[in-house]
């Protein structure tokens, strides 16, 4: 099959094998060409472990410190017709790297939210790692069912207090224009904490204590975009930022839960990045765009594992990390510094439909977006006749 990108609006519907496998390798060969990650765990659980942030903590994990690795994704596997899922591509080539190392890597394909899955995650635990000493939660789902009541919660992308009125750029229709967000209700507040908020985390860690596969000493960490004004009314103080905040309170109570083990719970504040669950947030493609240029003219740029790298040898993993005020690692200072944020404002202010493209980095962004999907990468023939039926090994 030759395998074109399908773009569907913020979403590109398939994934190309060769190029995903390539994605991969740029990142793997990026963390062995960084001094090893000190002290760093060796037996590693990543929830959320095939695309984005995930994939990059589960790389640095494997070829940063050596760790073995399980991971946890929801990914859908490939048949004659039709590719596979991005993520499953990405973790059949990040599972041959590792496995060409001699470097333990399993990965459990279904939904993280369920007590099965949890059940299956702690048996293989059991069985071929003995303890996990790093769990990395980093799912972005729009939808959960609960595991008790059975009962399917939605996420919503909504203002929360008054309607808000902004600029957005439609990737699909190549257009700048203006959307108002009717804020959200009661409900839709509650269905997103419900989704994106700590309990699944927190439910994760019980699990795993309960069955005595956290070691002692654990760290954990779930990651969150905290932003500023800019971004604030769709993100920071948006449905959104209240599952976000609600991370805050499950660190606390992990670290309380589990003070027998002293385990370490943290939120990590990541910047804002192209990826499958950024692209779907309104006002991000264009927030994105214009910081992607700005912070490339600065030389600040970073991707999901320059970021990642920094959270373990700086935050995670360092003698003397600097936590926030709320006790989180932040790795956005780059992106929420005051000069850079002031730069991206002025920007903001004049964008229109005609200078979008002089003034934002589209491209970059494009090209990113691309990439998450397993194309434009160099080297890689998009007209050859690849075969979709690539499994895990
Ligand atoms: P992503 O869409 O690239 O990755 C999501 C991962 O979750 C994938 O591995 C997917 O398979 C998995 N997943 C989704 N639903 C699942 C389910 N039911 N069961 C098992 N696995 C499931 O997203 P990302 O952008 O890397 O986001 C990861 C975390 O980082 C999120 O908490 C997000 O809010 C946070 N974050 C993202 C950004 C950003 O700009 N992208 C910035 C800061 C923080």
């Amino acid at each position: 099959m030759v395998i074109q990108p399908k773009i569907r609006g913020f979403i590109c519907t398939n994934a190309h094998p060769v190029g995903c496998a390539a994605h991969v390798r740029e990142q793997i060969d990026y963390i062995k060409q960084q001094p090893k990650v000190a002290g760093a765990p060796q037996r590693v659980l990543v929830i959320g472990c095939s695309t984005g942030y995930g994939l990059a903590s589960r790389i640095t994990s494997a070829f940063g410190a050596g760790a073995k690795t399980l991971g946890v994704c929801f990914e859908k596997e490939p048949t004659e017709k039709k590719t596979a899922t991005a993520g499953w591509y990405n973790t059949a080539a990040f599972h041959e790297a590792a496995h060409a190392e001699g470097l333990y890597a399993e990965t459990l394909n279904g939904d993280a939210f369920s007590d099965e899955l949890k059940a299956e995650t702690i048996a293989r635990i059991k069985a071929e790692m003995g303890q996990v000493d790093l769990v990395i939660y980093s799912l972005a789902s729009p939808k959960r069912k609960d595991p008790e009541s059975g009962e399917v919660y939605s996420s919503t992308l909504k203002p929360v207090g008054k309607a808000y009125t902004t600029k957005t750029y439609d990737t699909d229709k190549d257009l700048v224009k203006e959307i108002t967000l009717e804020p959200a209700n009661d409900d839709e507040i509650a269905n997103t904490v419900k989704v994106m908020g700590g309990e699944d985390w927190e439910r994760w860690l019980k699990a795993l204590a309960d069955a005595g596969v956290l070691a002692e000493n654990a760290k954990t960490t779930a990651y969150t975009y905290i932003g500023k004004e800019l971004t604030w009314p769709i993100y920071g103080h948006a449905t959104i930022g209240k599952a976000k905040e609600d991370l805050d309170r499950a660190a606390a109570a992990i670290r309380g839960d589990h003070s027998d083990l002293n385990v370490e719970a943290y939120v990590s504040s990541l910047k804002a990045l192209v990826t499958q669950a950024s692209s779907a947030i309104p006002v991000m493609p264009l927030y994105i765009s214009l910081i992607y240029g700005v912070m490339k003219e600065e030389g600040t740029h970073e991707g999901c594992i320059e970021q990642i790298y920094r959270l373990f040898t700086e935050g995670l993993y360092a003698d003397n990390a600097v936590l926030d005020e709320a006790g989180r690692f932040r790795m956005d200072g780059k992106e929420t510094n005051p000069e850079t944020q002031a730069k991206i404002k002025a920007l903001w202010d004049q964008v229109t439909q005609e200078n979008f493209h002089e003034l934002a980095d589209y491209e970059g962004y494009h090209a990113d977006f691309l990439k998450l999907f397993g194309f434009g990468m160099a080297g890689v023939d998009y007209d050859a006749d690849v075969d979709p039926v690539v499994l895990w090994s």
